[in-house]
């Protein structure tokens, strides 16, 4: 039977790359998307992805799509948690508002979308979920307390969730990419990024969402079963953890 997958922010960027690989490997997908109607309406026409609005760190708004999705292509089986946000500010400087936002969409985001279909996939005795955190989650990162702290968080809740999973055949794994050349890092000021940040990267470049795709597929697959609370850093090896 064709698996269901969600991806969470399914529509640009690392997201949109995971999306399209895991429908080339036979799944049904669902990319989830915040606001930006217009990206997921291009990404539709181009992919023939199914997309569905809502916001992350909204539980009412997580569980009322992801009903919606299981109505329209069946019982979820691979939970992408990807949709994430920077708010940066060096911490003298960050707002309530700049701290909750990130806290609320990158790390709570996960509770809302997993919780929801936690309870189907140990009656059906299956699933895979892939939380994409992030090199700063491992490392920290100067001006992103709130993103380091909630990618950190990631980690920790894809170890407890693993512990809890297992014996019901679900596995909950974290991937931690590093410089990624999307719209969030490609944002970063050119002399900042050619002087300062690809110089840290030791291959020497950006990585590029597919690689990160081809990650997930891997995680997603029968074939990583036994491949649990596990980290996978692709980073270009600018951090081992
Ligand atoms: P982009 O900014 O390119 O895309 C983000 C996606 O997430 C969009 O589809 C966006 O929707 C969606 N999104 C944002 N907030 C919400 C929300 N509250 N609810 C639902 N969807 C939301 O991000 P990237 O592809 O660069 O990053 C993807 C993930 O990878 C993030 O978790 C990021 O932290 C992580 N990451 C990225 C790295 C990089 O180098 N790019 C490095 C390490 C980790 P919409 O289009 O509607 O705004």
């Amino acid at each position: 039977m064709t698996k269901t997958a969600i991806v969470t922010g399914g529509t640009r960027g690392i997201g949109a790359a995971i999306s399209v690989a895991l429908k080339a490997a036979g799944y049904k997908v669902a990319a989830n998307y915040a606001g930006n109607d217009d990206a997921a309406k291009k990404f539709t026409e181009k992919t023939g992805i199914a997309t569905y609005k809502w916001d992350v760190s909204n539980y009412e708004e997580c569980a009322a799509g992801i009903a919606k999705i299981e109505t329209d292509l069946g019982p979820v089986s691979v939970l992408v948690n990807n949709a994430g946000i920077t708010r940066d500010a060096m911490f003298h400087k960050m707002t309530p508002g700049q701290w909750g936002e990130v806290i609320n969409t990158n790390l709570t985001g996960l509770f809302n979308m997993t919780h929801p279909v936690w309870t189907g996939m140990r009656d059906r005795k299956f699933g895979r979920v892939i939380n994409i955190s992030s090199i700063n989650g491992q490392k920290g990162q100067a001006g992103q307390a709130n993103y380091s702290a909630a990618k950190a968080g990631d980690i920790g809740f894809t170890k407890a969730l693993a512990q809890e999973g297992a014996r019901a055949g679900i596995t909950v794994n974290a991937i931690c990419p590093g410089y990624i050349g999307t719209e969030m890092v490609r944002a970063i000021d050119e002399k900042v990024l050619n002087e300062r940040i690809i110089p840290q990267i030791p291959v020497g470049r950006l990585g590029e969402p597919e690689e990160i795709a081809r990650c997930v597929v891997f995680l997603a697959s029968d074939d990583a079963g036994f491949i649990t609370g596990s980290t996978l850093s692709a980073n270009g090896g600018q951090y081992f953890s």
